[in-house]
């Protein structure tokens, strides 16, 4: 569920016109709901209450300062994969020593940069790595708290490039190299095992992969407690999946239901990393029709969004829901049906790339030069993945609370595109 709505024909984000925000700051345009926002957080927090999670947002899913801010005034820690991550939730307030930080490729400089701010937890995927972050604390006088990331062998059932909790990708380790990296971490005393790590890949829209998880680690915590280890962390990760198409999404209650028993019974701190669940229904990308043209059978709609804002279209067939943002019927409630008074639409950007497509084929009211255009379900991997491709400005971001609102990111302008090149 999310709070955009539709009012008079018009849509609304919380109370505010989301037509109103486009003619004060431009197209594209990034439109967040506050409401949303928490709404989703507090869900997880209320579902995992009985076991007091330690709830990671993850910053890769969509890092600007103003939904950090957000997140951290509402209780949230967060999950960082690189220094400039960590610098982002420094920036935003965040108490580092409830940050994790996971990655297969951490730097030196990035585990020192962590270990000076007291994360509280690497999660680790190799054994070279455990020796880098052995030897950065030992230059630091430091002990460095280690969390295991295995790769459990479990098919998530997501998109090939989103999929990491299977044998064969570059994620984590498996269970028997786990039980030999505990054993080193115990004779290091550089080191401290602080638990068992998982991601499984995302969106998930089942509970079976995280039930089957969860078991996983429980086994490994008791085996690595008979050896002597003090660990009390089951770190689960993210992947939760949303909305996208329709009302598909798993309350946070459905995943809390197979986890919380077993994460009770192991004895154990849990920690989790939702990025998409928070942030992806909370999130629109508002566009304007630049022309319309007929070419080949098909209708094409152009407009000024393009796979530099948002790639997931091109990056993994994603769907996302789009509709006008002044619209006399409301958007479909499913978009398998076929839709009276809408025609097949290519809804494409000006990039020189025919990969630049919002929606392929895709059921939409006529549209008009200078109408608006709203791809919903965009608040996760959008801003975050977008690029200056092309000698794209990337666009602005709002945050809206209610009939309030901020400018959370300003428009890029010509000169910020070459601000960093030397002639
Ligand atoms: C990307 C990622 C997440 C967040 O995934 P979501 O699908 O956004 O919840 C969590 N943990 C790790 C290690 C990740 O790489």
């Amino acid at each position: 569920m999310d709070y955009f709505h539709y009012k008079n024909n018009e849509l609304y984000c919380e109370e505010t016109r989301v037509a109103d925000l486009a003619a004060q700051y431009g197209t594209p345009l990034w439109i967040y709901s506050k409401r949303t926002l928490l709404h989703h957080l507090n869900q997880i927090q209320q579902a995992f209450a009985a076991v007091e999670p330690v709830i990671c947002y993850s910053v890769k899913a969509n890092s600007n300062l103003g939904i950090l801010k957000v997140m951290n005034d509402a209780g949230s820690s967060f999950d960082v994969v690189s220094g400039g991550e960590l610098y982002r939730v420094k920036q935003a307030g965040a108490d580092t020593s409830k940050v994790v930080f996971a990655g297969v490729g951490k730097t030196d400089e990035e585990i020192r940069f962590a270990l000076e701010n007291n994360v509280l937890m690497f999660n680790v995927e190799s054994e070279a790595e455990l020796d880098a972050i052995a030897n950065v604390a030992q230059s630091l006088g430091k002990v460095g708290p280690v969390a295991l990331r295995l790769n459990p062998d479990i098919d998530a059932k997501t998109h090939a490039k989103t999929t990491t909790g299977k044998k064969g990708n570059k994620f984590g380790m498996d269970i028997e190299r786990a039980e030999q990296l505990a054993e080193k971490v115990l004779a290091d005393k550089r080191l401290s095992l602080r638990g068992i790590h998982m991601h499984l890949g995302s969106p998930i829209l089942t509970t079976e992969p995280y039930a089957q998880a969860v078991v996983k680690a429980a086994e490994v915590v008791a085996k690595f407690r008979a050896r002597g280890h003090d660990t009390r962390w089951i770190n689960l990760g993210g992947g939760f999946g949303i909305n996208y198409r329709k009302q598909e999404a798993l309350p946070a209650s459905a995943y809390a239901s197979v986890i919380v028993p077993t994460v009770q019974k192991a004895e154990c701190r849990l920690a989790l990393e939702p990025g998409r669940f928070i942030v992806g229904n909370s999130g629109i990308l508002v566009s304007q029709v630049i022309f319309t043209k007929r070419e080949g059978g098909k209708l094409f709609v152009i407009q000024d969004a393009a796979m530099n804002d948002l790639v997931r279209p091109a990056m993994y067939d994603a769907f996302h829901r789009i509709w006008p943002v002044n619209a006399t019927v409301p958007p479909p409630e499913d978009y398998e049906v076929e839709i009276a008074g809408c025609e097949p639409t290519d809804v494409v950007g000006p990039i020189c790339e025919s990969g630049d497509y919002l929606a392929k084929g895709r059921s939409l009211p006529p549209m008009q030069r200078g109408d608006l255009m709203c791809t919903f379900s965009a608040g996760a991997y959008g801003m975050a993945m977008s690029s200056n491709y092309n000698s794209r400005p990337k666009a602005c971001e709002v945050l809206v609370d209610g009939t309030s609102h901020r400018l959370v990111r300003r428009r890029e302008t010509y000169e910020d595109l070459v601000a960093h090149e030397v002639l």
